[in-house]
């Protein structure tokens, strides 16, 4: 009957074991021969509130890869909201197809009809191979959308907030290596110098640190450089720098064996969603290393806090006021790790999950 299946190591794995795996509620698969729509929405958990996540478009080799990211992807969701306190569960959706070429208007507006079926249960949000254009078709369809541009009565761009939520998070990393959070004349390399990467390089700049950036696009890499005075390393040489921190703002998996050797900073602290290639791994060979890492959902959660401000009507003053947050939060989670003799992206994931425990037990009376 379930025709998507994981094989791991030679053994079939159906939907609902992969469901079981991290204990999704929901997940949803929506077609139309019409538009050629092709769609998995993913709800992890609900604990908390809706499932609040954005859809990716992205041209998935086979349907159980586009599975298995829709399940990773709002898993992680749950437990950024958790931990930033929102009242949000975890979802995620996938569009299976090439962003450039098989989308229309016709098929956004269809899976906005899919989301509304859901009836609030799943907001859904931008994510990578959508624009703001095919939010909009969506948002013909269905009011549970969020992140939409002011223009359209949204939030508008979340990266200056994920910015500072990242910027908290790495000055609450140096209260804890060098006994005070000034990150004046430390010497800090950005990988990344997109959005929220530029963001973060004022926050740096305006300090006093000094910087070394690096970005596969050249112009906008120069164009920064020029204006800050940062220095300009090559894509892999940054990995071999004599740093204090390392702040991942691009890609994922930058955390890995590879890197592991070669990295000699005392602090990880940037905004990319799953920096850790394995977390069970890489966890806790950094802190052998004795290196701090500063929790990538807890301290990349500034946009989803915005998001959350759109969805609850507070204003951009509020989303700050709560980013800020992350500061504290960071020092916690590092206290937290200590105390239990674990690394800190289990420590943040444990924390995140005792918030849904403690609130499913309160809902339990009328
Ligand atoms: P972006 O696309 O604006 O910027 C990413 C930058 O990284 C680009 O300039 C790109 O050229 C560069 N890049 C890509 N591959 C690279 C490589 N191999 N080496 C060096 N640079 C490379 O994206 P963004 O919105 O700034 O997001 C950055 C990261 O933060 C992503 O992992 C994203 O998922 C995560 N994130 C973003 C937000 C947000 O509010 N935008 C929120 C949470 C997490």
């Amino acid at each position: 009957m379930v025709e998507i299946k994981e094989i791991a190591g030679g053994q079939e794995s159906s939907v609902f074991s992969q469901m079981g795996q991290f204990d999704h509620e929901q997940v949803v698969f929506c077609h139309d021969h019409d538009t050629g729509l092709k769609a998995i929405i993913g709800i992890h958990n609900t604990v908390l509130g809706p499932a609040l996540g954005g859809t990716r478009m992205w041209t998935y080799a086979t349907e159980a890869e586009a599975l298995r990211d829709v399940l990773r992807l709002s898993r992680g969701m749950t437990f950024k909201s958790a931990i930033s306190g929102l009242n949000l569960g975890g979802g995620k959706a996938v569009i299976i197809g090439d962003s450039k070429k098989d989308k229309n208007e016709a098929m956004m507006r269809k899976f906005g009809r899919f989301v509304n079926n859901l009836n609030g249960k799943y907001i859904t949000a931008e994510d990578m191979g959508m624009t703001t254009l095919d939010m909009g078709y969506i948002a013909m369809e269905t009011k549970h959308v969020a992140g939409l541009p002011e223009s359209q009565g949204g939030s508008g761009d979340p990266s200056p907030v994920t910015a500072y939520g990242t910027y908290m998070g790495m000055k609450a990393s140096a209260k804890k290596a060098w006994g005070n959070d000034s990150l004046a004349g430390k010497k800090i390399s950005v990988q990344g110098t997109g959005h929220v990467g530029g963001y973060l390089i004022d926050y740096l700049v305006k300090e006093g640190a000094q910087l070394f950036i690096t970005d596969i696009d050249q112009d906008r890499l120069q164009r920064i450089s020029s204006a800050t005075g940062a220095t300009v390393v090559g894509l892999d040489e940054i990995y071999d720098l004599d740093v204090d921190i390392y702040s991942p703002c691009a890609m994922g998996a930058t955390i890995n064996d590879n890197t592991l050797s070669r990295l000699k900073c005392q602090i990880i602290a940037g905004c990319a969603n799953n920096q850790l290639q394995d977390e069970n791994v890489h966890g806790p060979a950094l802190v052998q290393k004795g290196m701090i890492y500063a929790p990538d959902f807890l301290i990349n959660a500034g946009g989803i806090i915005n998001v959350y401000s759109e969805v609850k009507k507070l204003n951009r003053e509020w989303s700050m006021q709560q980013t800020e947050q992350i500061y504290n939060t960071t020092l916690n989670i590092f206290a937290k790790a200590e105390a239990d003799g674990t690394h800190t992206q289990k420590a943040a994931t444990e924390l995140a999950q005792k918030r849904i425990d403690d609130m499913a037990k309160i809902k339990r009376t009328y």
